[in-house]
C-alpha cells in the first residue's frame, strides 16, 4: 500500500513539474530553461531532470523518517545551484541570470526592494504566490537564504526556547520597512541603499554562523529575517495547517527536532505548532502517538500530507528550474 501511494505521488508531481515547464518551453519566447540557452532543445531534457528529480524527492520524503534529510539535500542543492548560476553570470556570461537585471540576494529585498523603487517586483510576486499555493513553504524549501541556515542549523537542538523571539522579529519587520521609506523618501542612490542592504545580509550571515551554528537551530530565519516574518503572519490565507492532537502525551520529544522553535512546552499544551511553524514536517517522525499532523479541510491527515507534499516539491522542482536572478 504505502509504494502505490508513494509511486502514485511521484508519478503526480512528475507529470505536474513536466507540464507546467513544458508550457513556459512553449509559450514564452525568450528561453527560460539554462539548457535551452545554450544548447537548442537543451531545455526538453533539463525538464525530464528536473521532473525525474521531483519524481525521486516524492518518493523519498513521503516517509516521514525521509522527509528531514531529503528536504535538507534538496534545499540545498537550490540554494548552490542558485548561487552558483548568479556567480557565474556576474563573472562569466549573462545567460545565466534570468532577467540579466541584478539584486541583491537578500530576502529583506522581497519587501524592500519594490518599496525602495516604487515598483512592483517579479521576485516579491512570486514570493506571495508561493504563500498563496503553500503558506510557509517558502522558508523550509524555496528560499535560496534559508538553506544556508537549515544547514548550520544541524543537530540536535536544545529545548530551550528563544524567549525574545516575536517582540524581536516584529521591531526588525518594522524597522526595515522605515529604514527602506526613509532612503526613498531623502533620495539616498541605488548604490548606498545596496550597500546598506549588502550590510543587513551580511549581519544574516554572522547570525547564522555564530548563533545559528551553536544553538543548532534557525535562529536567523526564526529570529531575524524579515521575510521570515512576514511568512509567520501571511501563512494564514493558505488552507494548510498542522496540529497536535489528543493523543499527545507531552513527552517533548519532538521539540528538539524543531529547527524553527515552534513546539515549545506551551505550543504542546496549546496542542498546535507554534507562531514560526513552517510546515516542514521534520518533527512528525519524532512523535510515537503520531500526533502530529497536517490539517486541509475534511481531508484525512495523510492526504492533507500527500497533497502537501506534492504542491511543496512541484513548486520546489520549478523554482529549481526557473530560480534565479
Ligand atoms: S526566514 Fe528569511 S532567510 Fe529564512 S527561509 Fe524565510 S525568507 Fe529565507
Ligand atoms: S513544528 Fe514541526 S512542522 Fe513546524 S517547523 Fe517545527 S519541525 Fe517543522
Ligand atoms: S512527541 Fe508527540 S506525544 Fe510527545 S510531545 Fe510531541 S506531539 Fe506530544
Amino acid at each position: 500500500m504505502k509504494s502505490i501511494r508513494s509511486y502514485n505521488l511521484s508519478l503526480s508531481v512528475f507529470v505536474f513539474v513536466t507540464f507546467m515547464l513544458s508550457m513556459v518551453q512553449l509559450k514564452v519566447e525568450t528561453p527560460m530553461l539554462l539548457l535551452e540557452r545554450f544548447i537548442v532543445g537543451g531545455g526538453w531534457f533539463e525538464i525530464a531532470l528536473v521532473a525525474l528529480f521531483g519524481a525521486i524527492l516524492a518518493f523519498k520524503m513521503q516517509d516521514p523518517k525521509q522527509s528531514g534529510k531529503w528536504r535538507r539535500i534538496s534545499w540545498s542543492i537550490f540554494s548552490v545551484w542558485f548561487f552558483t548560476q548568479l556567480l557565474l553570470g556576474i563573472l562569466i556570461d549573462d545567460t545565466f541570470l534570468l532577467t540579466g537585471k541584478l539584486h541583491l540576494p537578500v530576502p529583506a529585498m522581497i519587501i524592500s526592494g519594490p518599496i525602495y523603487r516604487g515598483e512592483k517586483s517579479i521576485m516579491t510576486l512570486l514570493f506571495l504566490s508561493t504563500i498563496v499555493l503553500t503558506g510557509p513553504a517558502w522558508c523550509s524549501q524555496l528560499c535560496y537564504f534559508g538553506a544556508i541556515d537549515n544547514l548550520m542549523a544541524k543537530g540536535k537542538t536544545s529545548r530551550k526556547k528563544i524567549n525574545y523571539k516575536n517582540p524581536v522579529k516584529n521591531i526588525l519587520l518594522l524597522s526595515i520597512i522605515v529604514v527602506t521609506i526613509a532612503l526613498r523618501f531623502f533620495n539616498v542612490s541605488p548604490l548606498n541603499a545596496t550597500i546598506v542592504g549588502g550590510v543587513l545580509g551580511l549581519v544574516g550571515l554572522a547570525i547564522i554562523a555564530f548563533y545559528s551554528r551553536k544553538q543548532n537551530r534557525m535562529v536567523h530565519c526564526s529570529v531575524f529575517c524579515p521575510i521570515g516574518t512576514v511568512v509567520n503572519y501571511l501563512k494564514f490565507i493558505n488552507p494548510f495547517r498542522m496540529y497536535i492532537d489528543s493523543n499527545c502525551d507531552s513527552c517533548l520529544a519532538c521539540t528538539s527536532n524543531c529547527k524553527y522553535d515552534a513546539l515549545t512546552i506551551s505550543d504542546i499544551q496549546n496542542r498546535k505548532t507554534g507562531h514560526g511553524c513552517t510546515f516542514c514536517g521534520d518533527c512528525i517522525s519524532s512523535c510515537k502517538t503520531n500526533s502530529i499532523k497536517y490539517k486541509f479541510f475534511g481531508f484525512s491527515s495523510n492526504n492533507a500530507r500527500n497533497l502537501y507534499l506534492f504542491l511543496t516539491i512541484s513548486l520546489y522542482s520549478i523554482f529549481l528550474a526557473m530560480g534565479r536572478i
